[in-house]
């Protein structure tokens, strides 16, 4: 009997005593770990700025209250995502709305996005934002995306949840936010790197940034030139804005930041599996990712037949496989249908959804075990 789950960290002795260090330190909350954190999430992706925050929700959170979407705006993702991409929208008071997705990849489609904007165009009801979801680690094509709002005037957040370490198709890193305002990465364990809770904004704009830095910090601000009163004293603060406690801890940060060393690693590991996967399972009936050599491999999504879908995930969760599924589409939800979403709205990311299964990958997975999961599949379906 086996116990592997589709994802889990790895923590290493460097990891353990960088974690120590900040324990032993005067400071545990606010201290130099997390601008060193920040700094290699910056060096690592080529953004300009980088905010660390307490969670990957947190950082989608106020990303959208730093591009002024609010009450009246409309705000569009995919529903092949984690509830977080869509739930952001309703906690500033927006409208959300979905496109469907590329029944190949579980992406936002383009050609949906597309005939959206045009029939959205002439009804008056352009989305403010979209938050671009990179399923599984797979980018989506930003370059159109890019072109899109500028055309149509929409702002764009990357929920790169899933793609710290991806690369867009010409090799650019995913988060340097040349074709967004704003990406956002989260450090849960399964994520590409951890600290445990966590997430980052990404930004090429000051302006944006410095909202952030004030949002994730209740709207208190010590910088003299944004004070609307003259200083009482050296211990003056002013809040100027209704922010939250959004703050990653120092401990957090140091954890992120030994981490970072090992990115590379951790990416490099998981497209050989997802490699050895894609050769150890072909001939089957079953549908395989596509090939992907810019992916971050943060799942590996498999199609089998959707009635068979149940059987095979208990057969499999049976022999201690931690198979899962990804997503349940989030206008699926019950929350999202008291909203207004019916079932049979988005029909690809319905379908995406009935036989989807996400085998383990992880950076750690053994070759014996990667055998394992490939011959109680074979089994499984056969
Ligand atoms: C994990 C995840 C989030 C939320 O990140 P947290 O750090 O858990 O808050 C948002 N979107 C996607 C696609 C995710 O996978």
């Amino acid at each position: 009997m086996h116990n592997i789950p589709y994802s889990k960290q790895n923590i290493n002795q460097d990891d353990i005593n960088a974690v120590i260090e900040v324990l032993h330190s005067p400071y545990i909350t606010q201290g130099p770990a997390i601008g060193q954190f920040e700094e290699s999430i910056k060096e690592y992706s080529g953004a300009k700025y980088a905010a660390a925050l307490s969670s990957g929700t947190a950082a989608l959170h106020i990303a959208l209250m730093a591009l002024k979407v609010g009450k009246g705006d409309i705000v569009w993702t995919c529903p092949i995502s984690f509830v977080a991409s869509s739930n952001c929208a309703l906690y500033v008071g927006a409208t959300i709305d979905f496109v469907d997705c590329n029944l190949a990849t579980g992406n936002i489609n383009i050609k949906s996005l597309q005939e959206k904007l045009i029939k959205a165009e002439g009804e008056e009801r352009l989305p403010k934002a979209i938050i671009i979801v990179h399923f599984s680690g797979r980018t989506c094509d930003m370059a159109e995306i890019f072109r899109l709002s500028e055309k149509y005037g929409f702002k764009v957040i990357e929920d790169a949840a899933h793609a710290l370490g991806a690369s867009y198709a010409n090799g650019e890193k995913v988060g340097c936010n040349k074709y967004a305002d704003i990406t956002m990465f989260s450090f849960h364990p399964v994520k590409s790197i951890t600290t445990g809770e966590g997430g980052v904004l990404t930004t090429n704009d000051k302006e944006i940034y410095e909202k952030i830095a004030l949002l994730r910090t209740h709207g208190i601000t010590r910088d003299e030139d944004k004070m609307q009163h003259k200083p009482h004293g050296p211990w003056y603060y002013e809040q100027i804005e209704l922010g939250y406690h959004y703050r990653m801890t120092d401990i957090q940060a140091a954890l992120g930041k030994s981490q970072m060393h090992r990115l590379d690693d951790f990416i490099t590991k998981r497209r050989a599996i997802a490699e050895s996967y894609s050769t150890a399972l072909s001939g089957l009936p079953i549908t395989l990712p596509e090939a992907d050599k810019n992916s971050a491999w943060h799942l590996y999504v498999i199609h089998v037949e959707a009635k068979i879908r149940k059987r095979v995930f208990e057969y499999m969760r049976g022999t201690g496989i931690g198979v899962n599924v990804h997503y349940i589409p989030i206008h699926m939800q019950p929350y999202y249908q008291r909203l207004g979403f019916k079932t049979g709205q988005f029909p690809n990311s319905e379908k995406f959804y009935e036989g989807a299964l996400s085998l383990p990958i992880f950076p750690t997975l053994q070759e014996n075990e990667q055998e394992y999961v490939a011959q109680t599949l074979k089994a499984a379906i056969l």
